[in-house]
């Protein structure tokens, strides 16, 4: 079956449309036809090669929702009509200690949802920027929240995960005070998941204009961490740092805002390293520095679980796959309240 997507052929090109192709639903497939796709700055790191390995044609896209088209004859889980979600993981191995502790993102052999290798053609995964995907039952997580929300919930599918695991990894929770830095797609879900878990939360941002923002994203101060006048008022603070900026940058500056054994994880991934931690800002406090890759499919459902309960969603800004190139553009300058989600049905063009 062949249907539209958008995609790119190298990466100096940019995104336009390509057909791809889908293989029929097998046993244990579920067949989602994709209402939304949230745009995550992995799309741009992998699409454009920034990240060593990228399989072209390149068709990114791992935060998607949508409903179930057809199930294969074993699925049990999931019914036709049903709204569900795809996020970063369409396959693993299914037997490591990883898979069997339902941390299916930490398995050796876990197939992405793009850039990953497979049997299908073109031989390597093919993501949610299309109309439709052939997913595992085990990998299609369930959507409670109400339909009207659908588009807004896609960013979970990433951002809402790789910024719950570790925050429920490090226990934050009432008493604690945390700091969330970079306020785009997964700082924002940071500042509003670190609040509904019961945190005092410090955004920390390089964006003037997102000062006002932050705080009506719940965030409880806001520090604009140019300044350094007012990073040093919060020196020592902080039992826990998520660390979720696209770029390399000075840790330093932010390892010296923790209190004695605090953590600051790492889940920004920039194309280049950040210049090398100074180990004395670790060792005179027993700082920890960490890092966490998205998240398991149990704990997925968690989240979106928990999301649904709270009332917690994306703040998005609706797109046509036509601007999706713009769009890049603009996640690069930090112009986006906070996540591009791309409305699949204007690939029908
Ligand atoms: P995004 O929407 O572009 O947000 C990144 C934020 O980082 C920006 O809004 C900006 O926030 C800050 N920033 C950007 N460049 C900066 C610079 N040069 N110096 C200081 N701050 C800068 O990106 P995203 O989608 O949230 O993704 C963030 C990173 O996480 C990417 O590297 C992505 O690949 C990675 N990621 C990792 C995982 C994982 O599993 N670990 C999962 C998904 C994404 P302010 O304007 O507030 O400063
Ligand atoms: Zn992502």
């Amino acid at each position: 079956m062949t249907i539209k997507a958008y995609g790119a052929h190298a990466g100096n090109l940019p995104l336009e449309p390509i057909d791809i192709a889908r293989r029929a639903p097998g046993a244990h497939d579920v067949k989602i036809d994709i209402a939304y796709c949230g745009v995550c700055h992995s799309d741009l790191h992998q699409v454009r090669a920034e990240w060593a390995g990228t399989r072209y044609p390149c068709v990114p896209g791992h935060e998607i929702v949508g409903r179930v088209s057809a199930v294969g004859a074993h699925v049990s889980g999931h019914q036709v009509g049903d709204l569900v979600g795809v996020g970063c993981i369409v396959d693993s191995c299914q037997h490591c200690d990883d898979c069997e502790d339902g941390l299916e993102n930490y398995c050796d052999h876990m197939i992405g949802t793009y850039n990953a290798p497979t049997p299908d053609a073109p031989g390597h995964t093919l993501g949610g920027y299309s109309q439709q995907i052939v997913v595992h039952e085990r990998y299609v997580l369930r959507v409670r929240h109400p339909e009207a929300q659908l588009a807004a919930v896609a960013p979970l599918l990433c951002a809402g995960i790789t910024t719950y695991s570790p925050l429920r990894h490090w226990r934050v929770g009432p008493g604690h005070t945390v700091g969330v830095v970079g306020i785009g797609g997964l700082g924002h879900m940071g500042i509003k998941l670190a609040h509904a878990m019961g945190a005092h939360v410090v955004a920390f941002t390089t964006s003037e204009s997102k000062r006002e923002a932050a705080r009506a994203l719940g965030a409880h101060e806001v520090v604009v961490s140019r300044n350094a006048d007012e990073m040093a008022a919060h020196a020592k603070r902080l039992d826990f740092i998520l660390n979720t900026v696209a770029a390399p940058h000075d840790l330093d500056a932010f390892f010296t805002l923790l209190k004695r054994d605090g953590t600051m994880t790492l889940v920004g991934a920039p194309a280049s390293p950040h210049p090398s931690p100074t180990v004395f800002n670790l060792i005179m406090k027993r700082r920890s520095l960490a890092g966490s890759m998205i998240g398991g499919i149990p704990e997925t459902q968690e989240m979106l679980d928990f999301c649904a309960e709270h009332g917690i969603v994306a703040d998005i800004e609706m797109i046509r796959a036509d601007q999706i190139n713009a769009a890049y553009e603009r996640m690069l300058q930090g112009d986006v309240k906070y996540r591009f989600v791309i409305d699949c049905a204007s690939l029908a063009g």
